[in-house]
């Protein structure tokens, strides 16, 4: 047996592991992932790029962005048909609206799990060097304290010790090693429903382009959407007929698709696979130096489509935290915060996930009953906001001062929005890098003389954080509200406001900073 040193080892390569993988190669930490397949996934699986994960994308680079956009199809949002007992047809339009995103991605993104992971695994490999090892097994986890002792088996037999400072869990759903380290889950199952997916070419599909269609009947459900490549996802769901294996796969699809639309015709199949849903969630994400990420840490309801996109941000949450502990940039503390950010965050996730689910796979009860609750005021905001992924905050963990002056726009811990400046760049031009940026805004009194505060700062942390002084700006005055006093925002790698206050009390930013960062 071989043996060998690595900080982070990363047991998954899947969309969790892929943008774990490229957040530690941004930041030049020595990581390895490896994954037990001997190659990439192929099949579709996830097919939403939301808003907030495309924020992401383009954060890291334009280009990466761009190769998405180009790809994926732009859709407003979702259809709903429904059908009675009677067979009587109706439909909301649009049932629910992604355009109103307060994002520049104002949609949801069509894009396919398996490209959406080459283009990063692409991007990581062009930039930075680093892929996946696959056909690689971690059969075996130790935690002596100081680090974790990881054996993995490759597919000739041949077996490694690997030590690494941290091991991440970004191995699915059934995972190995959250077993092996013991961490419990919580959840139920849906008992008696069976979900099949299906790939495959339709003809003569209405409305293809822009939306996705959820189709629904008091026993039945259907999505229907077009996927980059031509063919489209079909995800049926109901109490278990359509799976009866003398049903032929592609009678059991039409059966329901006719009963929504006419002159639909089915073509070739691309891939077919039958699932049962369940809800989990770890009670912790984290045990001694050994975290959990993705689909290990949290599993729920494929409704709403934001299961790849929160692992990916799980990844997005840990790794500049990773990095920034194991280059003693950060104090430790820092990687506690992760869980307590990203937990709440699933347990959002499972409640939009689980509500979508009750009213379009809760089968048995009248539909138009079911439906109602689509008409509570705020639900759909609701579910828009948590599914794009724009509404998730870090607010009830951030801990913010509360002496601090009261202030307008975005709080700590939310999301920072981007934003048109005076001199043709976006706030999120001055945010590409792999740290932290302070802002300082003017207030209608005028701006502030920040060249002090931003000397001291880089003093302190050298180019840890990253100083603009910006004007204000109508968009800029839209997303950060306005205050007759000069501010300053202190947005985290992960595009989160870490901090914010008035000009005159930029000595308490000086301690979250101090807080949080090792000084140079
Ligand atoms: C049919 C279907 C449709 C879906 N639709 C959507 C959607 O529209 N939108 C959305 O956001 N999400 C969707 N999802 C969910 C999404 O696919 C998952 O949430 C996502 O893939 C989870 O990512 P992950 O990295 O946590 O796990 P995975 O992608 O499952 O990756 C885990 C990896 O770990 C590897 N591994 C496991 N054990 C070991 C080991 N011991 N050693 C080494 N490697 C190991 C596996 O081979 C695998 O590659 C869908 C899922 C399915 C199945």
């Amino acid at each position: 047996m071989s043996s060998s040193e690595t900080e982070i080892l990363i047991v998954g390569g899947g969309a969790a592991g892929t943008m774990l993988t490229l957040e530690l190669a941004r930041r030049g930490v020595a990581a390895r992932t490896v994954d037990r397949l001997p190659g990439p996934h192929s099949t579709s699986r996830a097919i939403t790029v939301h808003a907030r994960m495309a924020e992401i994308l383009e954060r890291i680079d334009g280009a990466l962005i761009a190769r998405f956009l180009e790809r994926g199809i732009h859709n407003k949002g979702y259809v709903l048909h429904f059908v009675d007992g009677q067979g009587r047809r109706s439909e909301v339009r649009p049932g629910i609206d992604f355009t109103t995103i307060d994002s520049r991605y104002p949609y949801i993104l069509i894009h396919r799990q398996d490209e959406t992971e080459r283009f990063i695994r692409e991007y990581t490999l062009e930039h930075y060097g680093r892929q996946t090892e696959w056909g690689t097994t971690c059969v075996a986890v130790e935690d002596d304290g100081d680090g974790v002792v990881a054996t993995l088996v490759r597919a000739s037999g041949d077996e490694e010790r690997v030590r690494c400072r941290y091991l991440v869990a970004c191995d699915g759903i059934n995972s190995r090693v959250r077993q092996m380290i013991g961490l419990e889950q919580e959840g139920h199952d849906y008992k008696g429903i069976v979900l099949q997916n299906l790939d495959a070419y339709l003809h003569g599909f209405p409305d293809a382009d822009d939306y996705v269609h959820y189709c629904a009947g008091t026993d039945h459900f259907i999505m229907i959407v077009k996927l980059p490549g031509g063919f489209f996802r079909l995800l049926l769901s109901d109490r278990g007929e359509a799976a009866d294996p003398r049903v032929p796969t592609g009678t059991a699809f039409m059966n329901l698709v006719n009963r929504h639309f006419d002159g639909v015709r089915l073509g070739d199949f691309v891939w077919h696979s039958k699932w049962e849903s369940w809800v989990r969630l770890a009670r912790t994400y984290r045990k001694g130096n050994v975290f959990l990420a993705g689909d290990s840490a949290h599993v729920h309801s494929t409704t709403g489509g934001q299961g790849m996109n929160c692992c990916m941000q799980d990844a997005y949450n840990l790794g500049w935290k990773l990095a920034l502990v194991i280059q003693g940039k950060a104090k430790p503390a820092l990687l506690d915060t992760y869980e307590r950010e990203r937990r709440p965050i699933a347990e959002q996730v499972i409640w939009a996930a689980s509500s979508l689910h009750e009213i379009f796979m809760g089968h048995g009860k009248d539909i138009a009953e079911r439906a109602q609750r689509m008409n509570e005021p705020g639900f759909v905001e609701a579910v828009v906001g948590r599914c794009s992924g724009v509404s998730y905050t870090y607010r009830d963990s951030a801990q913010a001062p509360e002496e601090l002056a009261p202030l307008d726009g975005p709080a700590i811990g939310d999301r920072a929005p981007d934003a048109d400046l005076e001199d043709g760049r976006t706030l999120f031009d001055l945010t590409r890098h792999t740290g932290f940026t302070l802002i300082a805004m003017p207030g209608r009194n005028g701006s502030a003389d920040s060249a002090a505060l931003f000397g001291e700062v880089r003093d302190r942390f050298g180019d840890l954080v990253v100083c603009h002084a910006i004007d204000a700006s109508p968009s800029l005055e839209r997303a950060y509200g306005r205050s007759d006093e000069a501010r300053l925002y202190l947005l985290r790698p992960d595009g989160y406001i870490g901090f914010r206050c008035t000009a005159r009390e930029s000595d308490r930013l000086m301690d979250y900073l101090a807080d949080t960062l090792v000084p140079i």
